[in-house]
């Protein structure tokens, strides 16, 4: 059986707070050296996860701005199928242009007045500042394709009319650890999730239907409901407030860890311990 890690990063293998992933580490080699499948899924930008990619060494597919396009290497797969080429990468695109987006959020805070500040209205050092990262990492944060961070700094109650506001105009919002985030439609995590699965049990699953492919979604936060949904095992980590995100599911699996540390949990109680004794 093929097991497939679908991971967020920020609160998840990254720590929110300083995007740490030291305790992350051993765990993420062991992964490697049994050629399990690490696919971030995230809302992190297409520069942002080739950082990372590069940094852990990780060669899979990747999803970029919470489920905007799936990036695979190509020949990564042994057969074809229909994306776009981009560099290094077989690009499927689920999300709607950043341009839209920009445009979107534009027209809501002049019909609403609401107090709405996207990461493409800050300059890198205000993304560095108000996002904790060094002023190289804003740039990579800031250079989005099929989605717009932005903080909305109204009281709670409004949220709704926001979430009406950006669905009337034909998109989708989604609330991270830090930030909401606007995406196309058609895109979400799950939905890139499934995507890729297909791909991957057209790859291994070699016409026994379900059963060759075995798919785990880890995650902390709203933006990952999708993406949970779309797995065999979901598993949550902690958040900073040593709790939970409301959600239930059949199957799910709850972390006591927080951040990293629940994530290195989650693996080893579903794919480390399962596939090799000690790494
Ligand atoms: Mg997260």
């Amino acid at each position: 059986m093929k097991k497939i890690l679908f991971t967020d990063l920020d609160g998840t293998l990254l720590d929110l707070a300083d995007y740490s992933y030291d305790a992350a580490l051993p765990a993420l080699e062991a992964l490697k050296k049994e050629n399990i499948p690490i696919i971030f899924c995230t809302a992190k930008t297409f520069v942002e996860n080739e950082y990372y990619r590069k940094k852990f060494g990780i060669e899979d597919p990747f999803i970029v701005d919470n489920g905007g396009a799936i990036f695979i290497p190509r020949n990564y797969f042994s057969f074809r199928f229909e994306c776009k080429g981009r560099g290094d990468y077989c690009v499927i695109e689920l999300g709607a242009s950043y341009g839209e987006l920009r445009a979107a959020l534009k027209a809501i805070r002049e019909e609403t007045g609401f107090e709405i500040t996207g990461f493409g209205d800050m300059t890198a050092e205000e993304v560095a500042k108000d996002a904790n990262l060094s002023v190289e990492e804003a740039e990579r944060a800031k250079n989005k394709d099929y989605n717009e961070s932005f903080i909305f700094d109204e009281p709670e109650e409004k949220e709704a009319l926001l979430f009406d506001k950006i669905r009337a105009k034909g998109f989708e919002v989604t609330h991270g650890g830090r930030y909401y985030n606007i995406h196309g439609k058609g895109a979400d995590k799950g939905k890139a999730v499934r995507i890729l699965t297909a791909l991957f049990e057209q790859e291994y699953g070699e016409g026994e239907g379900e059963g060759e492919v075995k798919t785990i979604g880890v995650g902390d936060s709203r933006n990952d409901i999708s993406m949970l949904n779309a797995v065999e095992q979901p598993a949550l980590v902690k958040n900073k407030k040593g709790t939970w995100l409301d959600l239930s599911l059949p199957n799910l699996y709850k972390a006591k860890g927080e951040g990293p540390e629940g994530w290195v949990e989650v693996v080893e109680k579903f794919i480390i311990n399962q596939s090799i004794n000690k790494y």
